[in-house]
């Protein structure tokens, strides 16, 4: 075992403070990284408060993991010291019921270990994420980073990258699909851009109209205000899909409108109230309202690949860790440019 500097929460309101956990030492098919960067996903801050009501104290948050590979196990085969490597979500599962064998580790049956908030398969106790000076996985859940993207700012894709471009990949977006963003923060930045990529023809819809000119910038074709009912009239069924990336609670009906008939609207946020949903809202129009985890491990691997190759990277503010507590307050105000990253080097 072997002390690390971290980063915790110690209960459901009290802000986070420094706080040493133990990490195992190497098993032979783990890989250890000094962390560098970890990106900070609306779902840190979800967990902090409790808000899914899944939490366990000590809580050390962050899934968006980079960083140097410090040692290997004997049996590891993917990674050797000196790569760059990154963690997202999982850490674990049972690699043996059927998602597991397809790829799709997030929905494996017999339950995925997360990164942070999990219980360790072995026994060993709870898992501790990012916000840390090192982490060590089995080389499955170990992801490979390109040289040619901006570290800190690849730190995001682990989570907002990939939980965007699965269902973007899932339902088959391309050139000739007309895709709405719900939301743009660290998900709806990345849906963008991936959206984009995929050859879709992109629309930022969000409540926040000073972002109009950054949704342009990071490439949407067209930016709705989502409190301006002329605007989102013009939009009224057009989508043949829409990703809400919206972290509290809103309406979902009024979205489900703004899909053409047979259209979708893929839900990757995580508020706290369940929706109330008419089924006249989907009947009419044949419409869809869906829900999409992550990513499995092949598929972060491929959008990482993917990433590469258009040269996407996240938008980011680095802070230092001792700011934390600030970022968070700057995120429930949807303050966010348009994801923090922490600058590991700080703790
Ligand atoms: P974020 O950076 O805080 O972005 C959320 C965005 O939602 C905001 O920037 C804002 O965009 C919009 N929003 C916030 N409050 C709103 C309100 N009251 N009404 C309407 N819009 C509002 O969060 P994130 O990190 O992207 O995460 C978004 C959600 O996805 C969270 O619930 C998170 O837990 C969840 N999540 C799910 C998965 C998954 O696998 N399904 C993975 C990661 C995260 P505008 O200002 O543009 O309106
Ligand atoms: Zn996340
Ligand atoms: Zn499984």
């Amino acid at each position: 075992m072997s002390s690390t500097k971290a980063y915790a929460a110690l209960d459901t309101t009290s802000p986070l403070v420094p706080y040493t956990i133990e990490r195992r030492d190497p098993k032979p098919h783990d890989v250890q990284i000094q962390i560098l960067f970890c990106g900070v996903c609306h779902s840190d801050l979800h967990f902090v408060k409790n808000d899914w009501g899944m939490s366990t104290y000590p809580l050390v948050p962050g899934h968006e993991i980079v960083g140097k590979v410090t040692a290997v196990g004997d049996h590891v085969k993917k990674f050797k010291v000196g790569d760059l490597a990154g963690i997202g979500c999982l850490v674990d599962s049972c690699r043996d019921c059927d998602n597991c064998k397809e790829g799709l580790e997030q929905y494996c049956t017999n339950g995925w270990v997360g990164t942070y908030g999990g219980q360790e398969k072995d026994g060993s106790g709870a898992t501790h994420g990012g916000y840390s000076k090192s982490i060590l996985a089995h080389e499955d859940f170990v992801l490979k980073i390109s040289e040619k993207l901006d570290l800190a700012a690849a730190a995001p894709l682990l989570c907002a990258g990939i939980t965007t471009y699965s269902p973007l990949k899932h339902w088959k977006i391309g050139k000739g699909s007309r895709v709405g963003v719900l939301g743009l923060g660290g998900l709806g930045h990345m849906g963008v851009k991936i959206a984009v990529a995929m050859g879709a023809e992109v629309t930022m819809l969000s409540h926040t109209a000073s972002k109009e000119a950054d949704a342009k910038r990071l490439g949407a074709h067209q930016f709705v205000l989502t409190s301006d009912a002329e605007q989102v009239k013009k939009v009224t069924g057009y989508f043949d899909f829409i990703l809400d990336t919206v972290s509290a609670d809103h309406d979902y009906n009024s979205y489900l409108a703004l899909l053409r008939s047979s259209g979708t609207m893929v839900c990757v946020g995580l508020p706290t109230t369940p929706a109330q949903i008419p089924m006249f809202n989907l009947v009419f129009g044949r419409k869809s309202i869906a829900g999409s985890l992550i990513g499995g491990l092949p598929e972060t691997q491929e959008m990482l690949d993917f990433c590469a190759e258009h040269n996407i990277v996240s938008d980011i503010e680095i802070i230092a860790m001792k700011d934390i507590n600030t970022a968070y307050e700057r995120l429930e105000k949807s303050d966010v440019k348009y994801r923090f990253v922490i600058d590991m080097a700080t703790l």
